[in-house]
């Protein structure tokens, strides 16, 4: 984990990309203290705490969570103190998995992998260096709608929701001034993205409000640094994606045929290609139009689909 001060008193605190989880966030030396994401469990929380009181010592005032996943928000309890900014569907969303005790599911998938399928063995590899046996899902205490504005000592910082796309509650932090901004997953660079809840087209649309903010530094939810081209070549990924996908659906293939077909070119080269099949799936459901975009899906089922492709593409 490293902290990178990216402009006066901003910077990043960055992860190297190992799959699932290993996600980025961020600090605001003003104001009180402004984080901008937990990490996925208490000890990388504590990695990122350290860090920060190299440069500040005080309480932190704020915290913001981009959206409910737990890489981004199951470090919250050791901000019981501090003001916890959110989307309102964030907290639903951490309610559910409080109520489903998703840590504890997945601290068994890591302490005895073999009571899941083996193919989602690459899932359980990426997490397994977390330890989510503390972990006490903690919801965000100030809840918003469609923007909130901080003016953070002189600096403005808009906190904006652009969902449903890559989940229902994502939110970007923009900061003008300082043409940064902290997407959450709204983008994912040198990585492969994935959709939970929401749709192509508003994810392509919070993807093109970010290129439009004309940003010099984006830090993505996940993977190194970058500027609006790899805002750009993440939304060339989508769109060939959802075409690809389209033209398997009206051949009436099943989403694991469909992505074993498409041929990824150069988006190979990012890491976990396997995550087309969640892209593909999403995909599908928009084109059968049966569904709402925030309808329940089988995770477990996507994952092992997962791995089913890794080990077709291994052996092809
Ligand atoms: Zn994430």
């Amino acid at each position: 984990m490293e902290l990178k001060e990216i402009a006066n008193n901003i910077f990043a605190c960055l992860q190297e990309d190992k799959g699932f989880g290993w996600n980025n966030t961020g600090f605001i030396n003003l104001g009180g203290g402004l984080i901008i994401d937990t990490c996925y469990d208490l000890n990388y929380t504590k990695n990122m705490i350290e860090l920060i009181k190299g440069i500040y010592s005080g309480p932190i005032r704020r915290v913001v969570n981009t959206h409910h996943n737990g890489d981004h928000t199951w470090g919250n309890q050791l901000f019981k103190d501090s003001e916890i900014i959110a989307h309102r569907l964030c907290a639903e969303e951490m309610e559910k998995e409080k109520a489903r005790n998703l840590p504890g599911l997945l601290q068994t998938g890591i302490k005895r992998p073999h009571r899941f399928p083996s193919d989602m063995k690459w899932f359980i590899d990426d997490i397994s260096e977390f330890d989510y046996s503390e972990v006490e899902i903690t919801l965000p205490n100030h809840l918003i709608e469609n923007r909130l504005d901080l003016e953070l000592d002189n600096l403005i910082c808009q906190i904006i929701y652009v969902s449903p796309a890559h989940t229902s509650n994502d939110l970007i932090v923009n900061i003008p001034d300082e043409k940064i901004v902290f997407s959450g997953d709204i983008v994912f660079h040198k990585t492969t993205p994935l959709g939970w809840e929401g749709t192509h087209q508003k994810w392509i649309e919070a993807l093109d409000l970010i290129i439009s903010m004309n940003p010099k530094i984006i830090v993505p939810g996940h993977g190194p640094l970058c500027d609006v081209d790899g805002v750009k070549k993440l939304r060339e990924y989508f769109e060939f994606v959802y075409s690809e996908a389209k033209r398997f659906y009206d051949e009436g293939l099943a989403p694991l045929e469909a992505s074993k077909r498409i041929d990824l070119g150069p988006y190979k080269e990012w890491t976990e290609p396997e995550r087309l099949i969640f892209n593909v799936n999403r995909a599908y459901r928009e084109f059968k139009k049966e569904e709402p975009w925030d309808a329940p899906f089988n995770e477990i089922d996507l994952l092992s689909k997962g791995g089913k492709l890794r080990a077709y593409w291994e052996k092809n």
